[in-house]
């Protein structure tokens, strides 16, 4: 990807690196939190698939701290993630057993007030299939988040708005009092991403929380509520940002590229995908490759 491909080009993708945020899913949170004001009285936040770390950056600048000591971030991901000062990290599969104790772990004798989850898995291109792993990360992130949050607390997820997500907004209201499906100005309006604000955490009445999937396996839950058409929730679909703000599919014009410095990333990845390749093609540049076509 050169530097004037249309993505590097987004005009968040580089008010980003201006700003100084790792990636420009920053402004999602930073909208969200404008107009609903989540981060609003949060002192103890867990983020979940935090790489490169936008969203803790966003969660250490502005939760409360008028008591540091109180203060707590939490960010997992499967890919490492550089330091970020007052956020505590860890490496690991929010979908594994092991991963979501480590977190769990972390708030003994606490709660969270709120959870944010902007996982994705790598999309196939499948639409189900893409949809599908989407939909299990959120199950993931909604168990970790039926142990740690508090009462009345918030969790907002990453959702794919593909054809059975009805479904999804119903399970998730079992578990909060309003659901509101948000879509950030800076989300792509070509993409089928939103965001599912979940407000009020209240579980069922005697559930009780386990490593299970809590929607398919936990027994302490009548799921006769989601039998039927009746009983889908009509879910408000709220943009949300200023609507003065950049349009999420803006790019800088090429005529413009003389007048932009292009700047490094804020944080470059640790060891990225391509980094193979990488040393592969520079392995290769040692050997003289004889063409015969
Ligand atoms: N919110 C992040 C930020 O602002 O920097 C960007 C998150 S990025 C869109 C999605 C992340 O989900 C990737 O870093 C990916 O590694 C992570 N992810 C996908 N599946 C995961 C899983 N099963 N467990 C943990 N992280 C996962």
């Amino acid at each position: 990807m050169g530097k004037s491909s249309k993505d590097k080009r987004d005009i968040y993708y580089r008010l980003a690196k201006e700003e100084g945020w790792r990636a420009r899913s920053a402004f999602k949170l930073l909208q969200i939190d404008e107009t609903f004001n989540i981060l609003k009285d949060v002192t103890k936040a867990v983020d979940l698939c935090a790489a490169p770390g936008s969203w803790s950056q966003v969660l250490a600048k502005k939760l409360d701290s008028s008591n540091a000591t109180e203060t707590k971030i939490v960010a997992v991901d499967l890919q490492a993630m550089a330091p970020l000062p007052g956020v505590i990290q860890i490496q690991g599969d929010i979908t594994k057993k092991s991963t979501a104790e480590a977190i769990i772990s972390h708030f003994e004798g606490e709660q969270a007030d709120l959870v944010v989850c902007d996982g994705a898995p790598d999309v196939t291109g499948l639409h189900d299939i893409d949809e599908f792993i989407q939909s299990q990360l959120l199950l993931a992130a909604l168990n970790i988040t039926t142990h740690i949050l508090k009462r009345g607390g918030k969790f907002v997820a990453k959702i794919f708005r593909g054809r059975e997500v009805s479904l999804l907004y119903s399970q998730l209201r079992i578990f909060f009092n309003r659901v509101t499906i948000v879509k950030p100005r800076s989300s792509r309006n070509s993409s089928i991403e939103a965001f599912a604000l979940c407000e009020g955490y209240d579980p069922p009445e005697g559930y009780t929380p386990n490593m299970m999937n809590p929607l398919l396996e936990n027994s302490s839950v009548d799921w006769s509520q989601l039998e039927g058409e009746v009983n889908r929730f009509v879910t408000p679909f709220l943009a949300c940002g200023d609507l003065s703000a950049f349009d999420s599919d803006r790019c800088y014009p090429l005529s413009f590229q003389g007048q932009y410095e292009p700047r490094e990333p804020v944080q470059p990845p640790i060891r990225p995908p391509y980094a193979d390749a990488m040393n592969l093609v520079t392995k290769m540049g040692d050997f003289h490759i004889e063409r015969h076509d």
